[in-house]
């Protein structure tokens, strides 16, 4: 049995995420550890909300509460919609949490010990009206280059000069407005990951497994103009880690926090003693899973991300844990994801456009939004959502092809054996070249799964729904019965049985539809069919069975107008 250790980006506290966020990362991450648990490894699959940093107190404030509560409120509600999609985390954690706090100041200790940290004294703007340091994004003013008059400290959004925030005409804070501003100085701890860069290097050229696209993008990162820079890790602000070395308090940086970018990776890690500590276990039940010393030497860990986040997980973590000499596990294969567009334009948070998750839970279960998805996952190249397509891809894939298919076979069997397994015949040389062509397809699914290609193993999965209505097409038990009960009978059983393993097969996909199918099977055996014919007999003859309800209801023309129309404009 393989150990698969598999990590979701951690999406940020400040709202819901869109349908472009989850097939990002956290919906393929899903479709492959359920799939790796499917195959009977041992799958550790974490998530987490990240939750420190400006913008979660910024959007605290808005919502009038203190970051804390509004953090805990928001991860509750990430959480409650994560199920609705039926994200089968082993834990979706906090990087507020206090194993996280523990694990970066940890961290944070050993990188000092390895002289990888250095202080730099910096100029930054005070806002006394704010009581607090500002951003360089967090002040406004006139643009000098064009006279703009909300341009950014760090950009002018108008003409897109980068600015300071001193070359801004009449600065005011962005958070109160006011312009009792000064420049102060104030110290900053910063990581020398130019130090790791040839560590970096090494470790990189040692992934002979990666795709090119991977590879490339690190590279350039690591050797373009100057080489990879050092860089800032901690934060005038309240709320963050507090920085300190290990246990012990860091002279001269009392009241700073580490950078979120500092942080939040290391919650992929602590993730896993939250896993521990709220189920109960040992320390060494986490750490089997993140230490080589500890047991973690024969995990595979597997990262999923949108494309924009490659650099991070290539250069910025891997420095954190190269550099602080422990044993910690690394990554082993990376799969990261273009963008999802949606009708015509991009996703946007900040402008409400397009779907949220919470809002497509709405109108539709999970399964419709799950296949759709991932069935069109931005993996080669950006991808596109449309009403249209989403509609002909749920009425055709999920109603026509797999929903007709039990509709018919059960419905048959009902009406002419009643509702068990029908006895009587064999399966002769059509129901061999069933056998034959799904074992074929099977292998090739297991194949596109076990190498992250999403949309393949989505064409491959509809191939083998279609093979069975192709069958049955063919087959024809509702002619057969009038000259040939038993004939018909044993093309029911291998329909029924069909069902069984299209439950099996789907599962990685459309978890809820798999769930109804083995109810309505009355049946509990997942087991993967490594052997196709034996699972083309697992449901015996005389085996009960209901008549499930509507698998997948078709989307008509209306709903999809109308869904059209309340989605085009800005989210309220
Ligand atoms: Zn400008």
């Amino acid at each position: 049995m393989a150990r698969i250790l598999i990590t979701s980006a951690i999406p940020y506290i400040n709202g819901i995420k869109h349908l472009g966020n989850l097939v990002g990362s956290q919906l393929p991450a899903d479709l492959y550890a359920r799939f790796q648990r499917g195959r009977g490894n041992e799958v550790m699959f974490l998530c987490a909300t990240d939750e420190h940093g400006t913008p979660a107190e910024l959007a605290a404030a808005k919502a009038d509460k203190p970051v804390a509560e509004y953090c805990a409120e928001m991860h509750a509600i990430q959480s409650e919609i994560a199920k609705g999609f039926a994200l089968s985390f082993d834990h979706f954690g906090r990087s507020s949490s206090s194993q996280n706090h523990a694990l970066t100041q940890h961290f944070a200790g050993k990188l000092a010990e390895a002289g990888l940290i250095r202080e730099v004294t910096e100029k930054q703007v005070y806002s006394h009206a704010d009581g607090r340091f500002l951003p360089d994004r967090y002040i406004e003013g006139t643009c000098p280059n064009c006279g703009y008059e909300r341009a950014r400290g760090d950009q002018c959004e108008e003409c897109t000069k980068q600015l300071d925030p001193t070359d801004l005409i009449d600065p005011r804070s962005a958070v109160s407005g006011s312009t009792d501003l000064e420049v102060r100085e104030t110290k900053h701890l910063y990581l020398c990951q130019s130090q790791l860069k040839d560590q970096l290097d090494a470790w990189i050229d040692s992934k002979k497994d990666w795709p090119v696209l991977t590879t490339s993008i690190a590279k350039k990162w690591l050797h373009d103009g100057d080489g990879l820079q050092d860089r800032g890790i901690t934060r005038d602000l309240d709320w963050g880690v507090p920085v300190k070395k290990g246990d012990a308090d860091w002279p001269g940086m009392e009241g700073k926090v580490f950078y979120v970018w500092f942080d939040a990776p290391i919650e992929y890690i602590a993730c896993a003693k939250e896993w521990a500590d709220a189920n109960g276990k040992s320390d060494a039940d986490w750490q089997r899973w993140w230490r080589t010393d500890k047991g973690a030497e024969d995990v595979k860990y597997v990262q999923f991300m949108g494309k924009d986040n490659v650099p991070f997980h290539t250069l910025s973590f891997p420095a954190t844990i190269l550099g602080s000499g422990e044993p910690w596990k690394m990554v082993d294969h990376l799969k990261s994801f273009n963008y999802l567009n949606y009708d015509g334009g991009q996703f946007s948070t900040s402008q409400g456009r397009g779907v949220f998750m919470d809002q497509a839970l709405e109108i539709l279960p999970a399964d419709y939004w799950r296949w759709w998805l991932l069935s069109h996952a931005p993996e080669s190249s950006d991808s596109e959502f449309t009403w249209e397509n989403f509609q002909q891809s749920v009425n055709k894939d999920l109603a026509d092809v797999l929903g007709n298919f039990v509709s018919r076979i059960t419905k048959f069997c009902r009406s002419k054996f009643g509702e068990e397994v029908p006895a009587g015949g064999e399966y002769g040389p059509q129901e061999q070249a069933l056998i034959d062509e799904l074992t074929t397809r099977i292998r090739a699914y297991e194949g596109h799964m076990e190498a992250m290609e999403v949309r393949k193993s989505a064409q491959e999965l509809r191939a083998i729904w279609v093979a069975g209505n192709e069958y049955l097409q063919s087959a024809a038990p509702w002619s057969v019965f009038k000259e040939d009960p038993e004939r018909a009978a044993a093309q029911v059983r291998l329909g029924l049985n069909l069902i069984r393993l299209y439950a099996v097969l789907s599962a990685p996909f459309i978890p809820h539809a798999t769930d109804t199918l083995m109810a309505a099977l009355n049946s509990d055996d997942r087991n993967w069919p490594e052997d196709v014919a034996a699972a083309l007999s697992a449901l015996p003859a005389g085996h009960g069975f209901t008549v499930p309800e509507v698998l997948f209801a078709k989307i008509t023309d209306e709903q999809r107008e109308e869904w059209q129309t309340r989605f085009s404009g800005t989210r309220s």
